[in-house]
C-alpha cells in the first residue's frame, strides 16, 4: 500500500478504538490507548511509512506469498473473529480448504517482534530514570505502533500474499494501490509541508469531500462489533496475522481470476473482469478489515504492558 493509504489506516484505527462499541472489559484499555495516541498523531504519516522509505525490507517482511499446490490432501485454514469480511468471503471461495504452499515471506513474524518490542519499550519506559540514556520515549514507541500498523496493512493487501506477481509489465498492483491512495488524498485535507493531515475538532483527519469508498469504510468501522478475540485457536499476533494472510490470499484468487499473469493483465483486461466490477465492494472489504486488525493487535500490545504495570 501507499504513503497516505497506510498513514489513514492507522489513524482510522484510533478513531475505531474511540468510537467504536468497546467491549466493557476491554473499554478502558482502548480509551487511555486512544488518549496515550492523541499526542503522538503527528507521527502517523512518517511512522506508518517508515518501513517503505527506510528499512525497505518489502521482499521479505511486508509479505507472505501463498500458492495453491496440487497436492490432494485438506488444508486445514485459520480461523477468524466473525466480524472479519475477509473471513466471511474466504470461506466461499474455491481455494478454501484446499492445500497451498508458502513460498516466501515474514509479515507475521514482523508483527510479531515489533508487537513484542513495543511491550518492552514500555517496560524500559516505565523502569529507567527519565532522561537514562538507555531508556526510551513515548515518541519513539509511538513510531513503532505506526510502523506496526503498516506491517499489518500490506498482509491486508491481498497481491503481498499471493505467489503470483502483478508488479512488473502493466504493475495492477501499483495501479490498485494508487486507486486507493488517490481516494485518500482527495478525501482528506494533508498539510504536505509537514507530513501530517490537517485535523478536525475531535483531532481526526479533516474532511474534504470523502469519496464514497472511503465514506463507507469510516462507516463500517464505526458500526462494526468489535471483537477482541483473535478468533478460535489462535493466541498471539503471529497466529493472528498468519490467518490474516491466508484469507488475503484468497481474496488475491477473487480479485485476480487463476489464469492472468503480468504479461496477459493489462489495465484494460482487468478492468474488463467480472472481479473488478466488484472492486469497490471488495476494497471496502479489504480496507475495513486492515483497519480492524490494527486496532486489534494494538489493543492487545496496549492490555499486556498495562496489565503488566498493574502486576497482573
Ligand atoms: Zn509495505
Amino acid at each position: 500500500m501507499k504513503k497516505y493509504t497506510h498513514a489513514w489506516l492507522a489513524f482510522m484505527a484510533i478513531k475505531r478504538l474511540q468510537y467504536a462499541d468497546i467491549p466493557e472489559a476491554n473499554r478502558d484499555d482502548a480509551q487511555s490507548l486512544v488518549k496515550w495516541f492523541h499526542d503522538y498523531r503527528d507521527f502517523v504519516i512518517e511512522g506508518s511509512w517508515y518501513p517503505d522509505e527506510v528499512f525497505k525490507d518489502m521482499a521479505t517482511s511486508h509479505i507472505i506469498k501463498y500458492k495453491p499446490s496440487q497436492e490432494i490432501r485438506e488444508q486445514r485454514f485459520k480461523k477468524l473473529p466473525k466480524t472479519m469480511n475477509l473471513y466471511a468471503l474466504g470461506q466461499k471461495s474455491g481455494l478454501y480448504g484446499k492445500p497451498f504452499i508458502i513460498e516466501a515471506g515474514n509479515c507475521a513474524d514482523r508483527c510479531e517482534s515489533i508487537a513484542h518490542s513495543i511491550i518492552d519499550c514500555f517496560k524500559i519506559l516505565r523502569t529507567e530514570e527519565r532522561g537514562n540514556p538507555i531508556a526510551t520515549t513515548g515518541n519513539h514507541i509511538a513510531m513503532r505502533f505506526f510502523i506496526l500498523s503498516h506491517y499489518i496493512a500490506d498482509c491486508h493487501m491481498p497481491l503481498h500474499c499471493d505467489s503470483r506477481s502483478f508488479s512488473s509489465g502493466s504493475n495492477i498492483h501499483g495501479f490498485i494501490e494508487s486507486q486507493w491512495d488517490n481516494q485518500v488524498k482527495k478525501s482528506y485535507s494533508i498539510d504536505t509541508a509537514n507530513n501530517r493531515f490537517h485535523y478536525d475538532p475531535q483531532g481526526y483527519p479533516l474532511h474534504l469531500k470523502p469519496t464514497p469508498l472511503i465514506e463507507a469504510v469510516e462507516d463500517e468501522l464505526m458500526k462494526r462489533e468489535y471483537q477482541h478475540s483473535w478468533g478460535t485457536g489462535n493466541s498471539n499476533t503471529w497466529d493472528y496475522m498468519s490467518a490474516i494472510s491466508e484469507y488475503s490470499y484468497l481474496m488475491a484468487y477473487r480479485l485476480i481470476p487463476e489464469g492472468y499473469n503480468d504479461e496477459n493483465l493489462t489495465k484494460e483486461v482487468f478492468k474488463a473482469t467480472e472481479a473488478y466490477q466488484h472492486f469497490d465492494e471488495y476494497s471496502q472489504y479489504i480496507l475495513s478489515d486492515a483497519i480492524d486488525s490494527i486496532a486489534r493487535v494494538w489493543l492487545h500490545v496496549w492490555a499486556r504492558y498495562r496489565n503488566w504495570a498493574k502486576g497482573k
